[in-house]
């Protein structure tokens, strides 16, 4: 009987267990809570939601809805289970927690392919091994992890900036250009007179801010932390003094704007941020600003007035790796190829995408699947972790991803075309890849 060993019954770590465990693997789910807690567990369950109890919207017109359409038709096995133990929620699938974290903990236990054991693994050995130990890794794993990687591969926070959809930037207000170059460029840059500029730095001085769990203020307080100096909020150097941003992030120097030949008084520049160019990144824009403050200010850059967003900003402590990379396109370690990271570890980011995350993995581990429908979502997830990116950071559902369609549709509509068209290319797709197993 094949075996392997997965550490971490978080969410990716029990998708993947259940997977393999029906596929006739014999499954070792080490767990380490009961003997140690993370920063911010509660309980010793397995598959536990830390935060929100809501795992996103259904609805089949938003990136999450396709990616659960698209997860079922996979025979996704913690989806049923969140149905099941669901609360009412409008539109989103929002759960029980203790329920559901419960019947994912039944099942596994009740498996009889699967052995879960509490222990926390502090080694990596040469067994098959899914490493899903998450955003809140033990130390002792991932000192173990560095041992096979380069420190400058595993990231301890995000810091992530706004993401806004292309068709909704102002382009008679932004210009391309990269700073000291005329040549055409991967940056749109928003220019700013004087009383924009004011009045965007007094708006970040008055939004409304998250306060930082307290685990994270120890860990903002660590040298480790002011290490990564990017991870600054935005509203940290606008509180700094009214000129701090316009001497850093916002500097206009080289940017003059070529249709005027006038520097403009401050820039936010944006970066494509997907090779389909739908999605532009605000550079220098992580924040820990609430998401309704987030929208409302960041619409007063010139250019974003009428912006859409693909994701909002955050900072807060994630163990994550760059797996572009360090992994093989199969999602195990170029360094050690027995090790496969799935989860929050690998990239992803959120519950719905760590279970993705957890199924794909077992998938490749148990059937050498090699690729998804480039028009799926599942398929895109998988691309961005291992496409070679100067500034990969954790990647969320978004319909960003998704390469354009051939037909012309208005903004709602074509939210649905691709979630059509994603749906039946992988009920197709399916239909093969079985008749292949
Ligand atoms: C504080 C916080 C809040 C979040 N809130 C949300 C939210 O509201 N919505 C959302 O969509 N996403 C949220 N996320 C992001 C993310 O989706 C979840 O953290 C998700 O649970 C990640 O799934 P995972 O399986 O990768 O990791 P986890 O679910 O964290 O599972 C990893 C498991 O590995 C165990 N483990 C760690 N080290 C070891 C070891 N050495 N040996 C054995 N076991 C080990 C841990 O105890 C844990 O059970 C949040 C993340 C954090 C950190």
């Amino acid at each position: 009987m094949k075996t392997i060993k997965i550490i971490g019954a978080g969410l990716a770590g029990s998708e993947s267990a259940l997977q393999l465990a029906d596929k006739g693997w014999k499954v070792k789910l080490f767990e380490m809570r009961d003997k140690k807690q993370t920063p911010a567990h509660k309980t010793n369950l397995c598959a536990e939601l830390v935060c929100s109890n809501s795992l996103k919207s259904t609805l089949l017109s938003t990136a999450s809805g396709l990616l659960k359409k698209e997860l079922s038709l996979f025979d996704c096995k913690l989806l049923p289970l969140a149905e099941k133990t669901s609360v009412p929620a409008g539109n989103a699938l929002a759960v029980d927690r203790q329920l559901f974290s419960e019947l994912v903990q039944q099942k596994i236990i009740e498996h009889p392919n699967i052995e879960l054991i509490n222990e926390e693994i502090t080694k990596l050995d040469d067994e098959l091994t899914i490493l899903a130990t998450g955003p809140l890794s033990s130390d002792s794993i991932t000192e173990e992890l560095l041992k096979i990687i380069d420190d400058s591969q595993l990231y301890f926070f995000d810091a992530i900036a706004p993401v806004v959809y292309t068709d909704t930037i102002n382009m008679n207000t932004v210009y391309s250009k990269s700073r000291y170059s005329d040549e055409n460029s991967d940056y749109l840059n928003c220019p700013f007179n004087k009383d924009e500029y004011l009045r965007f730095v007094e708006a970040l001085n008055n939004g409304e801010k998250h306060e930082a769990k307290e685990f994270e203020n120890d860990l903002f307080q660590t040298p480790m932390f002011k290490f990564y100096e990017n991870c600054i909020p935005i509203e940290e150097l606008a509180r700094r003094g009214v000129d701090t941003l316009r001497y850093g992030v916002m500097r206009p120097v080289g940017l003059d704007d070529p249709r005027t030949g006038k520097r403009p008084y401050a820039i936010i520049q944006l970066r494509i941020e997907n090779h389909n160019k739908t999605t532009y990144n605000l550079v220098g824009c992580q924040t820990m600003l609430k998401y309704g403050a987030q929208e409302e200010i960041f619409r007063l850059i010139p250019g974003l007035e009428n912006a859409e967003f693909a994701r909002l900003g955050s900072i807060h402590r994630n163990t994550y790796i760059n797996s572009p990379e360090i992994c093989n396109p199969n999602l195990s370690l170029k360094n050690k190829s027995n090790i496969f990271v799935a989860g929050q570890l690998s990239g992803v980011e959120g519950y719905i995408e760590s279970i993705f995350s957890g199924l794909l993995v077992a998938n490749i581990i148990d059937n050498n699947l090699s690729c998804l429908p480039e028009t799926t979502m599942m398929g895109q997830l998988w691309r961005y972790l291992i496409t070679e990116n100067k500034h990969f950071l954790p990647v969320n559902a978004n319909f960003g991803l998704i390469p354009a369609l051939s037909e012309k549709f208005g903004k709602k509509d074509r939210k649905s075309a691709y979630s059509i068209r994603a749906v039946e290319d992988l009920t197709n797709f399916i239909n093969s890849y079985k008749r292949e197993m």
